[in-house]
Parts: structure tokens; sequence; C-alpha cells
């Protein structure tokens, strides 16, 4: 298949699942034990998916992508969500993706050349720098970073964390307050900040549940002293960084949604594969037992469940845009991340001690989707923000 031709759905899937069993599954065990070390194979795998012709399925064909619809790339993104390295190797992987997103919608040409073209080409790497330690993540109008502009720059100070991906990314886009005195939602403004500059200070990688890694799979803190962006490196208009940052979510939600429900599905597979295999008393395998039977009808519900809503979403979002779904996609970022959890659970139970090892994927799945809940809003802004347009409805203001 060359890289002009707009692949399909049939033929797509068994090809990316057929990668992914082959090529990125066995890679897991190394991927366990020292995720950053397995960055040079995971380059090298990303060669061979350009040469298949799959590089860049969601990225639009102007920047060498198949531009596939937001329903199509769902169910791409549960089949390559079945594995932790699926989404870097194909080159959709958050952070990226979503930068990619909101850069394709809003570039100049300068910032088109030189930020968003190496990063579709997976050349480069970059980060998004929202959140702050001293200021609540979930309520982003307490924002505290401040760019105030001299000249033909801004000079940003700030404190962020939870920058994921930073560690070795070129660039970070970041959310400072540019008008402190302006309507809370016109506050804000995105910069793009080069990262080899003095006043971007790289503090640490985080431990997250007992890991810093490093690389692509960390998460950083960040200082930014005196940090010097030029105008021409803003992200739209002055003002506009909460309209952008709804830009970013909205899709990037859905994207997490189908990326999940690809792990349940891993998780599920693992679970069956051993019950079938272990007995747990003379002649009686764990699939024997109705509990593990109701944990896997359970789990099949949850995942069925998640799928069908979060694809209906998907569809919505297509047809009448991101604003249209906000309330939906704002349900299923709770619900099927409260299915994954769920799912996740029930897989390690079924494991017993085997499952708290990183002999299998399931520990750190449970480890590192907790956040699930948290990133990307957590659970309860997205519950309060349904029940609010819901309530709307029936006359409450
Ligand atoms: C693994 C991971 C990756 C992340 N990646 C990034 C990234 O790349 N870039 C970035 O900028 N940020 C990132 N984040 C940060 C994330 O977006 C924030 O953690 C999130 O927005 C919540 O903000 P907070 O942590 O400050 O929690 P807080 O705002 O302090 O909220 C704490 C808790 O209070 C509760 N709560 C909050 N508001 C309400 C309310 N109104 N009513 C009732 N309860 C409420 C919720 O349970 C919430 O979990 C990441 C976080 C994690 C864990």
């Amino acid at each position: 298949m060359s890289s002009t031709q707009v692949p399909s759905i049939p033929d797509l899937i068994p090809r990316i699942r057929e990668f992914v069993d082959h090529e990125l599954i066995p890679l897991e065990p190394a991927f366990l034990k020292n995720a950053q070390a397995l960055e040079p194979a995971l380059h090298q795998l990303r060669g061979r998916v350009k040469e298949l012709g799959l590089w860049g399925l969601a990225l639009p064909a102007d920047l060498g992508g198949h531009a596939l619809r937001l329903t199509d790339f769902a169910l791409v993104s549960e089949e390559l969500g079945r594995t932790p390295i699926g989404h870097f190797v194909f080159g959709c992987q958050a952070p990226d993706i979503g930068n990619l997103e909101l850069l394709h919608l809003h570039a100049t040409a300068e910032q088109r050349t030189k930020f968003l073209e190496p990063l579709a080409a997976g050349l480069t790497r970059s980060c998004f720098a929202m959140t702050e330690p001293e200021s609540a993540g979930s309520n982003p109008t307490a924002l505290t970073t401040r760019a105030v502009r001299e000249g033909d720059e801004y000079v940003i100070n700030g404190h962020k964390w939870f920058a994921s991906s930073a560690d070795g990314a070129s660039f970070a886009i970041i959310m400072a307050v540019t008008n402190p005195e302006a309507a809370t939602h016109q506050r804000a403004t995105m910069l793009i900040a080069p990262t080899d500059q003095p006043g971007w200070k790289f503090v640490r990688n985080i431990s997250v549940m007992g890991e810093a890694h490093g690389g692509y799979f960390s998460h950083a803190e960040i200082r930014l002293e005196n940090l010097r962006v030029p105008v021409a490196n803003r992200l739209g208009a002055e003002g506009e960084g909460f309209k952008l940052a709804q830009q970013r979510l909205g899709p990037g939600r859905i994207h997490h949604c189908m990326r999940w429900i690809g792990l349940c599905a891993r998780a599920q597979e693992e679970l069956c594969r051993r019950a079938v295999a272990r007995e747990i008393s003379p002649g009686v395998k764990l699939a024997d037992t109705q509990i593990a039977q109701m944990w896997i009808a359970e789990n099949a519900a949850d995942i069925a469940c998640s799928r069908a809503l979060a694809l209906q979403v998907a569809a919505r979002a297509e047809a009448d845009g991101f604003k249209a779904a906000r309330e939906d996609i704002s349900i299923i970022k709770f619900q099927v991340a409260g299915a994954l959890q769920r799912v996740l659970d029930r897989a390690l139970q079924a494991h017993g001690a085997l499952g708290m090892t990183d002999d299998t994927i399931i520990a750190w799945a449970f480890r590192h989707e907790r956040a699930a809940r948290i990133y990307d809003g957590p659970d309860e802004v997205h519950k309060l923000s349904v029940a609010r347009q819901i309530l709307k409805r029936f006359g409450r203001s």
C-alpha cells in the first residue's frame, strides 16, 4: 500500500493486530524492565510502520498522513491500545497527537515548518505544559504562570508539573496568563517554547506509582525562569488559550477512551488465558468456577458498553463538532475510565500473586492507568459538568 492510499478499515485492522501481536507484544518484558532503554528499538519499528504505509493514520493528508475519520481512528486506537507501546510506534501517541492537531489548526507557516512538520514525521517529540503544583489543575482559570510581553518576546515565569514526555521533547506548548485583568477565560495564551533555552529548567521526572522512567514514558516537573519566547511562537491570538485547550482536549478524550478499551480487551484476553490454564484444585481450572465466569462476563459487558458509547460519541463529534458533543465526551471520559479500572482489577485478581508482578502487563496497566480518572479532567469535574447541562434543561441556570 502506498502512503497516499487511504486504507480501508477492514483491511487495516487485521494488519495492525498482526503487527501488535508479532512485533510489539513480544517487546513488553523489555518495556517493563526499562521503558526508556527500549526507545531506540521502538524508533526502528517506526521505520517498519512507515515502510508498510501505516504511519500517521490520523494525520491530515498535507502532513503525509491518511486522515482517517475519527470513528475509523477510534477502531485503530483500540487495536494499538492493546499494548502500551502501540501508539508510540504508529506515531499517534499522546501528548504529540493533541499538539499535532492543535498546530495543524492554528500554526503559522513558520511554526508549521519549525515545529509541526518534524513532529508529524516523528523526528521530534513535544509536550504540553498546563498543570501547576500550586494551583488546581481541575480549574485551569486559576493558572499562575505568567507571560509578559517585552518587545517581540514573551518572558515566561512559572512552575509546571506532569508535563508528560517533557524529557527529550524538542518543544513545549505552554499555557500562561498573558492578561490577568481580562475575563477569566480570556486571560491565558498558548506559547510554543523550544526546550533548549536557558529559562527552561528541567527539575525531575516525577516518580509516579513508584516509577520515574525517563524519555517518552515520563512526566516532568519544570520551572520556567525568565524563559524568552518570540511573539512569532504564539499559537492563536492572545487570550485564546482556553479556547484552544478545549479544541485539544475534545478529540484527545475520545482517543484516550478508545485506547483504554484496547487495554481492557487485552486484560480480558490475559484473564481468559490464565483462567483456562490455572488449576486451582485437582481437575478444576479457574475458568470452571462461576466467580471467574462472572469476572469474564462483567468485563465483556464493560468493554462492549464502553466501545458502543465511545463510537457513538465519536460519530456525534464527527457529525456535529466537538462543541456539540461536549456533554457526551464528558460522559465517556468518566464512564470508560471507570470501566478500565474495574476490568483491570478483575484481571489482576484472577492472576493472584502473579497479577502483582511485572511478569504480565496487568500490574503496569493497573498502576499507570489509575491516572485515567484524573488526567484530562478528573471524574468529578466531568460529572459536575454533565449534571449542570442536564439540570439546565430543567430550568436550573
Ligand atoms: C499521568 C498524568 C499525566 C498528565 N499529563 C499532563 C500533561 O501532559 N500536561 C498537563 O498540563 N497536565 C497533565 N496532567 C495533569 C492533569 O491534567 C491534572 O492532574 C488534572 O487536571 C487535575 O488537576 P490537579 O492534579 O491539580 O487536581 P486538583 O485540581 O487539585 O483536584 C484534586 C481532586 O479534587 C477533586 N475535584 C476537583 N475539582 C472538584 C470539584 N469542582 N468538585 C468536586 N471535586 C473536585 C477531584 O477528585 C480531583 O482529582 C497529568 C496528570 C497525570 C496524573
